[in-house]
This record gives C-alpha cells, sequence and structure tokens, in this order.
C-alpha cells in the first residue's frame, strides 16, 4: 500500500504535525485535504519549533506540497506563513508547493461574518474566527471565488458583484457596513501573481505522481468529532474531516488515501463549545493541561481535557475506516495513580456504547468508566516498547482492545525521534 492518510480521531489537536512530520520522511508528497488556517501544527525538529496552519507539513522537509481542492485558502495568511517559515529557512518555492487552482478563497468578508456571528449568537460555536464557515457557505452556494479566478480579472468583477450582493444582506443583519467590491478586486489582483504563482491542477500533479509510483501522504486537518456531518453537530468545523474527504479534497479516487491512521492522544481534548462528557474540571484535569501544554496554537485558547473516551475514539475507527492508530502524549498520564478510561455512556435511564447523534443526548451523556492503575515511572521519551513499564504497557492494549485497532506508532514526547514504530504504515 503506497499511500498513508492521517487524520484526527478526537477533536483535534492530537499531535497529528509532529506525527505527519515523521512519516513525511517515508513520503514524496504530503498533501492537505480540508480545513484551512484553523489547523494548527507545532513541528519540533531538532530543537526548532515551526508552527504551521496552513502549509501542508511536509515543507519543512522539502517534501512536494500540495494544499488540495478541498482546502479553503486565505490568500493573505498563505503568504505571511510563507514569509514567517521563509525566516526560518525554508524557502517555499512553486516546484515545492501546489495550490490546487480549484480551491476555495477566504476572503476578509468571511473573517467579518465568522466574528460578527460569534460575538451576536446566544449559541457559541467558539469558532477559530478565521472565516472558515462563511467560505464553506459560499462554495456550496456556488458563488464562492477560487485561485483560478485571479487569473481572470474579466470574469472575476461580476463574481464579486454577485458574491457580495448576498453578503450585503447578512452585513447589514449584523450591523456591518457594506464591503466595497472595487477595494476587494484591488486587494485580490495585488496577492493575484503571487497567488498564481503555486496554482496547478493539483489533481493532476497527484494523478501523475501515482503514476510515477511516488508515496503520497495525506494530512488530515481537526478531527473526526469534529466533522461536519460525524461531529458534535454544530459544535464542529465546516468541512468533512474525515479520511474519505482525502480522496475528494484533493482529486484523487477513493483508493487514494490507502492506510488510514487516526492520530489518538492518550487522553481528550476540546477546544471551543459543545458536549465532552469525559471533561474534567478537577486536579486531574489541571495536571492534563498543564503537563500537557494544552493550550491552542493557533488561537491561544486553553483547551477543555479530559479522561481517555474510548467510545468516541472506537466510533472515530469506524467512520474513519482507521487501520491503525498513533497514540500520542501517553508521557502526559506519568505520575497519575489510577487512570479512567470511559467504555460507554449513560443518558438518562439507557445505556449506549456509541455517542448518538441528537443534540440533547450528546450534551446529557454522562461517562461510565473503568479504571486502571496509573504508573510512577517516566514514559517520556522512550524509543522502544520494551522501555515502558508494565502498567502503560497495560493501558496502550486496553485502549488497542476498546477502540478496535492496533497501535502502529507511540509517540513518547514532542521530538521527532522520540516515536516507538511498531508497524510502518506505508507497508500497511
Ligand atoms: P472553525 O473551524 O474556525 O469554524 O471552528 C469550529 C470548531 O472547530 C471550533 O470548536 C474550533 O475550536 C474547532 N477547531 C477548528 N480548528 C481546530 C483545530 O485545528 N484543532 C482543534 N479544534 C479546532
Amino acid at each position: 500500500m503506497a499511500n498513508v492518510t492521517v487524520v484526527g480521531a478526537q477533536w483535534g489537536d492530537e499531535g497529528k504535525g509532529k506525527i505527519v512530520d515523521w512519516l513525511s520522511n517515508r513520503a514524496d508528497v504530503v498533501v492537505r485535504f480540508q480545513g484551512g488556517h484553523n489547523a494548527g501544527h507545532t513541528l519540533v525538529v531538532d530543537g526548532k519549533v515551526y508552527k504551521l496552519a496552513l502549509l501542508p507539513s511536509g515543507v519543512v522537509q522539502g517534501k512536494t506540497s500540495v494544499i488540495g481542492n478541498g482546502v479553503v485558502v486565505d490568500p493573505w495568511h498563505l503568504l505571511t506563513e510563507i514569509g514567517k517559515i521563509a525566516d526560518q529557512g525554508v524557502n517555499i518555492t512553486p516546484e515545492l508547493l501546489v495550490l490546487a487552482d480549484n480551491a476555495t478563497l477566504i476572503l476578509p468578508l468571511h473573517r467579518d461574518l465568522d466574528q460578527a456571528r460569534e460575538a451576536a449568537s446566544s449559541q457559541k460555536i467558539g469558532t477559530t474566527g478565521r472565516g472558515i464557515g462563511p467560505a464553506y457557505e459560499d462554495k456550496v452556494g456556488r458563488r464562492a471565488i477560487r485561485v483560478a479566478d485571479l487569473a481572470d480579472p474579466e470574469a472575476l468583477k461580476p463574481k464579486i458583484e454577485r458574491l457580495l450582493s448576498h453578503h450585503g444582506a447578512l452585513r447589514r443583519g449584523l450591523g456591518l457596513p457594506d464591503a466595497d467590491a472595487g477595494q476587494l478586486f484591488d486587494q485580490l489582483m495585488e496577492i493575484a501573481p503571487k497567488m498564481l504563482a503555486y496554482a496547478q491542477p493539483a489533481w493532476r500533479v497527484l494523478d501523475q505522481a501515482k503514476k510515477a509510483g511516488r508515496r503520497i501522504l495525506f494530512e488530515g486537518a481537526q478531527g473526526a468529532l469534529l466533522d461536519v456531518d460525524h461531529g458534535t453537530y454544530p459544535f464542529v468545523t465546516s468541512s468533512n474531516t474525515v479520511a474519505g474527504q482525502a480522496a475528494a479534497g484533493s482529486g484523487m479516487g477513493p483508493k487514494g488515501p490507502g492506510y488510514v491512521l487516526g492520530i489518538v492522544k492518550a487522553y481528550t481534548t476540546r477546544v471551543g463549545e459543545g458536549p465532552f462528557a469525559c471533561e474534567l474540571s478537577d486536579e486531574v484535569g489541571t495536571h492534563l493541561s498543564t503537563v500537557g501544554r494544552e493550550v491552542g496554537v493557533n488561537t491561544g485558547r486553553p483547551r477543555r481535557c479530559g479522561w481517555f473516551d474510548a467510545v468516541l475514539v472506537r466510533q472515530s475507527v469506524a467512520i474513519n475506516g482507521i487501520d491503525g492508530i498513533a497514540l500520542t502524549k501517553l508521557d502526559v498520564l506519568d505520575g497519575l495513580e489510577t487512570l479512567k478510561i470511559c467504555v460507554g455512556y449513560k443518558i438518562g435511564d439507557k445505556v449506549v456504547d456509541y455517542l448518538p447523534a441528537g443534540m440533547r443526548d450528546q450534551a446529557a451523556a454522562e461517562p461510565i468508566y473503568e479504571e486502571m492503575e496509573g504508573w510512577s515511572e517516566s514514559t517520556a521519551g522512550a524509543r522502544s516498547f520494551k522501555d515502558l513499564n508494565a502498567n502503560a504497557i497495560k493501558y496502550v492494549r486496553r485502549v488497542e482492545e476498546l477502540i478496535g485497532a492496533p497501535v502502529a506508532l507511540l509517540s513518547t514526547s514532542p521530538e521527532r525521534d522520540d516515536t516507538i514504530l511498531m508497524r510502518d504504515p506505508f507497508e500497511g
């Protein structure tokens, strides 16, 4: 099996960036297929910290990096990110970065709308405020401005008019001033040459890579519980985050995604609003948050923390078709006397072994825990499975059993080399 797709199996922030960076060594091409700069990846390479939001993690390793059609792209953010990473010594050339010419653009009016809605709403989603949702709305509403439109100023003008007539009503309803068509056109024309330098039919680049037998790594953003269909709706992001989207969001067929590697944190976190049955507000929650340094890469928001929820991850294994998992941040559990794993929910007088779709059921779900003995030894920096103590091994084995997927990789620190390989995802 040549290709690997990496997806978050919880609510995002599972540590995908490090695993993708690690796997990039074995890949030729790295592809983003959904989301936008709402994602945040921290890569630590030789002690140097790189923070990426939109660029595929493969850029740091100099691998062909593709921003697929399923991504929503804020051109100003992209250019800033390219500039920042260049300052760290990574030069992003058009040979290195491919931007799908049919990807949707995030415009300033999308950010305005996202932020104004969040400010005005009595039921906040807790979005990143980057315009992600409104940009996807315009995409499915068939009025979006896409990368290729930047090459055709004459066609762009009426597209902008059409878009603004839709946004005018929304903006007025939220007390925002009308957007200026001429100004938006000028702003887009200013960045057009820089963006178009990277623009290509990405599906074709990938098709050629496939035919040349190159290994493709698909890099998911967010996590399965934030998927617009399968997540804790409406407290979700606006794209499909599951592995199946790797095919549609890049222009490869359904066999493109290959081996599906789910990234799973040894406990649970989420940012933003919405149900979270295993959330802890006690000293264990504080331990997970401080030892795990659980602060959003992008927005600096503290992440909510809780015990490992095997029910959610089992569901995630099914909806993503996960073949194996990378278990991250096991070392954060070091020193906890007793560990709990959620194995089911009590909802009213019912006991269920999955998360139901209804919003009220999700909010009412109370965790049913099983307990395990913790460990006092450090697992941080372990580079072999036999370096782990017996209780840590028991915990890992129990997680595998409950979720129905084997551990392929175990990450024991943010450093690239502190990774235990149990089976190589590229070998299937
Ligand atoms: P949006 O993607 O900005 O629309 O935000 C919708 C929800 O997804 C909010 O709860 C965000 O906190 C969450 N979210 C978006 N991107 C990420 C991510 O990369 N990690 C974790 N949560 C995210």
